[in-house]
């Protein structure tokens, strides 16, 4: 199963993925993770890329649309994939049905994770992420067993310097002006879902097997 994952910050999308990438046993793909790799790793790419995400701006199209056409070259996503933060931009859009095309494959379904902007400061401001694995915790919805260490692998949890309240007010804004455009998009095509990302892990999760299997995705 092809999905795309939509929504503004803080509307979950990074933790559903990664819950359904376990179950489906596909791919789960996110460019803010990748571009953070590369940041970490000093690499050219996250030299580029840094400025931008600290400020809460999006990466420009040529550099994101580079790793994901690069990522859709490989064998990985034979079975599927979860996209987790692209498309971002009409432009975005238009190069994935181009890359997917080339490898006959398509977006089944794109999920549109909806929440407010209050929701999305009040989860952010608390989320903290592994350092090692990625995983997803929040001082007072999800908190970790022992303070500042991850429950899974034991990594260092640290707060992300783009969850802060101004800067995650400007990813909104830039989501209502760069990639509100990308909903209808995908609405015009008729492959978009709503789904409330206010909803917990598990109930979401649900739903979305549900949904999944009344569309016969799986
Ligand atoms: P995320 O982890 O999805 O919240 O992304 C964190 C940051 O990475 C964003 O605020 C952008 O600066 C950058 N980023 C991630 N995905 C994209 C994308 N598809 N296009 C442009 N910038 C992106």
């Amino acid at each position: 199963m092809n999905l795309v994952l939509l929504g503004p910050p803080g509307a979950g999308k990074g933790t559903q993925a990664k819950v359904l990438s376990q179950k489906l046993n596909i791919p789960h793909i996110a460019t803010g993770d990748m571009l953070r790799q590369a940041v970490g790793k000093g690499t050219s790419l996250g030299k580029k890329a840094k400025g931008y995400m600290l400020k809460g701006e999006l990466v420009p199209d040529e550099l994101v649309i580079a790793i994901v056409r690069e990522t859709l070259a490989k064998a990985v996503v034979e079975k599927g994939f979860i996209l987790d933060g692209f498309p971002r931009t009409l432009k975005q859009a238009e190069m994935l049905d181009e890359a997917l095309e080339n490898i006959g494959k398509k977006p089944d379904v794109v999920l549109y994770f909806k929440t407010s902007i209050e929701k999305s400061v009040a989860r952010l401001g608390g989320r903290r992420v592994c350092r090692k694995c990625g995983a997803n915790f929040h001082v007072k919805n999800i908190p970790p067993k022992k303070d500042s260490i991850c429950d899974y692998c034991k990594g260092e949890l640290y707060q992300r310097k783009d969850d802060g309240e101004e800067t995650v007010k400007r990813r909104w804004s830039v989501y209502a002006e760069e990639t509100a455009p990308v909903i209808s998009y995908y609405e015009k095509k008729g492959t978009l879902r709503e789904v409330s990302g206010d909803l917990d892990v598990g109930e979401l999760n649900k739903i979305l097997i549900a949904l999944f299997q009344r569309e016969k995705l799986i």
